[in-house]
């Protein structure tokens, strides 16, 4: 069975996040925003009465060295709010930015907030994203109609976790997603650690990057 996972924003606690997963062997994708890191590292915003802090532009390269990166637009606006000349300069010049810093193809792409509407959909493809990811919760077998709406099966602290796996198995795909900022305690990355243990000792660790599954698509 392929895993498949993806987190959101280029924050600092990605670091760890990072750790964790090249120390079992995980491949995951990463969304960001090219516009919003600085030469430091700066304030984003509060969550769960914790600072989130973005990652400086200049270590995102070695930051995620060896994971795939997707767009998820230059600034992370709502992307169904915007004018169509604001849409696609949020939509290209997101990845191209991304290109730049990474010096390789970006191939997905994240909707922010999960919002996306046919004139968003269609600039994503335009920009030659092969694939664009919703924030809705698939269920059962993984088999999106259109590459411009994949919705994962849950959330990382889904309860429902492992019974969304087993449901998704007959597909041969499991795909969750998050923001390591979600992890907050102690407590929530060792149940994040002993979650990736459980998935490696299965038989469906069979890790993916997303755009892997969707490689000849629509670009
Ligand atoms: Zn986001």
């Amino acid at each position: 069975m392929k895993l498949v996972q993806c987190w959101d924003d280029g924050v600092t606690s990605d670091l760890r996040l990072l750790d964790l997963l090249r120390a079992v062997g995980a491949k995951a994708t990463f969304n960001l925003n090219a516009g919003l890191h600085e030469t430091g590292r700066t304030l984003g915003w509060m969550h769960a009465g914790t600072e989130v802090w973005r990652l400086a532009r200049g270590e995102l390269h070695d930051a995620y060295r060896g994971f795939d990166i997707a767009n998820h637009s230059f600034s992370h606006p709502c992307l169904d709010a915007l004018p169509l000349d604001a849409l696609h300069r949020e939509v290209e010049q997101g990845r191209d930015e991304l290109q730049q810093i990474f010096g390789r193809p970006v191939r997905g792409f994240a909707y922010p907030f999960g919002r996306v509407n046919d004139a968003v959909a269609h600039a994503v493809r335009e920009a030659g994203h092969i694939y664009g990811r919703t924030t809705d919760a698939a269920d059962g077998p993984f088999a999106p109609a259109d590459p411009l709406h994949v919705s994962p099966h849950c959330h990382f602290q889904a309860p429902d976790f492992w019974q969304r796996l087993e449901r998704a198995r007959p597909g041969g795909v499991f795909y969750f997603w998050g923001h390591s900022y979600e992890m907050t305690t102690e407590g929530d990355w060792q149940s994040f650690s002993a979650l990736l243990d459980r998935l490696n000792r299965g038989p469906e660790a069979n890790w993916c990057h997303v755009a892997d599954l969707f490689e000849g698509g629509t670009s």
